[in-house]
């Protein structure tokens, strides 16, 4: 259930409310159970992390596939990455942020009903 809420980008207390308004924005509470998505100031850094390993995960295969195909330079295999990485940044911001609110609602979970 919360896997399908990840992968639809759900909220991560009700896991029906939508978290993105529109590509980029995010409603500032959730259109269902109405919790603040930022929990304090500064909340979505962590969501950083969870975009830096998303992009490893982008970006070493990628270079497996440039070494396995073509064995490029090393300016080959850094505008593989760089290409990789432009490509997958939409995906990447939305997901490190629905990420990262998952495993803070896992790790932190707020009461059930709102305060
Ligand atoms: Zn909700």
């Amino acid at each position: 259930m919360r896997l399908k809420a990840i992968v639809t980008l759900k909220c991560p207390h009700c896991l029906q409310g939508a978290v993105f308004r529109k590509p980029f924005i995010m409603h500032p509470t959730c259109p269902h159970c109405h919790i603040r998505y930022e929990r304090e100031r500064g909340y979505f850094m962590m969501a950083v992390f969870v975009g830096y390993v998303m992009g490893f995960f982008v970006v070493v295969p990628v270079l497996a596939a440039l070494y396995l195909a073509v064995q490029p330079t090393l300016l080959g295999y850094m505008m593989g990455a760089v290409a990789a990485l432009v490509l997958a940044i939409p995906l990447i911001f939305h997901y490190a942020r629905v990420v990262w609110m998952h495993l803070d609602e896992f790790m932190d979970p707020r009461p059930t009903s709102p305060l």
